[in-house]
């Protein structure tokens, strides 16, 4: 489902991501852990193309991210409007709610299959409203973004990515903003998305989370995948000595 393979990113002389290769199969959730600046925000980005990468690959769902074939099957760079269309089945939730403020949260959930995929109106509402009951906000409809709670506002985010019908959901550190008594009411959203199938990338620093939900744990310190593997490998019996002290820290 998702194909990383030895993806190389640079701000400017800055090597972020220095050769990361990861493998998501469809339906699996994979965490993503590691010190601050590693590079994993970066590589999330890279995905759905909000970077450029500059060598390497990514596929999602079999498809060269970035890129399109012309008549001739050579590939050329995607413009603007067709980049759009090829991110439209990959949802990405951020660690700052990024609502519109001046939507309700149900304006804010049909914004997007109305505006990009050109849905009928009246049900994209029916399905925002559904969507809405879903992340247990069916009374917060009407609410505005600034009317909500950290934890509220986040469910909904995560209401309007689902929106679009994703394939593939991108979490960057959905919860770290939030007042710890939030943080469980967005992990059960995410957790109960994860069991209906969805295929996830998750970066965070909740460490229940990583070890209950997730296929695969990754660890990444300086730009590299130092570890990966299942949670009972990275998590309880880490190989690597830098998995090892990152772990000290956090746990
Ligand atoms: P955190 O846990 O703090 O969110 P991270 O693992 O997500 O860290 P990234 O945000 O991916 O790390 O950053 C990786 C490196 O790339 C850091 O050194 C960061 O300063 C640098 N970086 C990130 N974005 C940019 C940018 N737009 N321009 C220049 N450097 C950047
Ligand atoms: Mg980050």
């Amino acid at each position: 489902m998702v194909e990383i393979q030895d993806v190389h990113k640079f701000f400017g002389e800055l090597h972020v991501l220095k050769g990361v290769s990861l493998e998501v199969e469809a339906g699996e959730v994979c965490t993503i852990l590691g010190p601050s600046g590693s590079g994993k925000s970066t590589l999330l980005r890279c995905v759905n193309v909000l970077e450029e990468i500059q060598a390497g690959s990514i596929h999602v769902d079999g498809i060269l991210m970035g890129y399109g074939q012309d008549a001739e099957g050579r590939l050329y760079e995607l413009r603007p409007k067709e980049l759009a269309a090829q991110r439209a089945p990959i949802g990405m939730v951020f660690q700052r709610f990024n609502l519109f403020p001046h939507m309700t949260a149900l304006e804010n959930v049909v914004e997007a299959p109305i505006k990009v995929k050109g849905a009928n109106k009246s049900k994209a509402k029916a399905k925002a409203s559904e969507l809405l009951e879903r992340v247990g906000l069916a009374e917060r409809a009407d609410h505005y973004p600034a009317q909500l709670s950290g934890g509220q506002a986040q469910r909904v985010a995560i209401a309007r990515a689902l929106a679009m019908e994703p394939d593939l959901m991108l979490f960057d550190e959905p919860t770290s903003a939030l007042d710890p008594e939030l943080v469980g009411e967005v992990l059960a959203v995410m957790q109960d998305l994860a069991a209906s199938g969805m295929t996830m990338l998750v970066v965070t620093h909740e460490m229940g989370f990583a070890r209950e939900v997730s296929d695969t744990v990754v660890f990444m310190d300086q730009g590299s995948i130092v570890e990966s593997g299942s949670p009972e490998d990275v998590l309880v019996n880490p190989s690597n000595q830098r998995t090892r002290d990152f772990l000290d820290k956090v746990l």
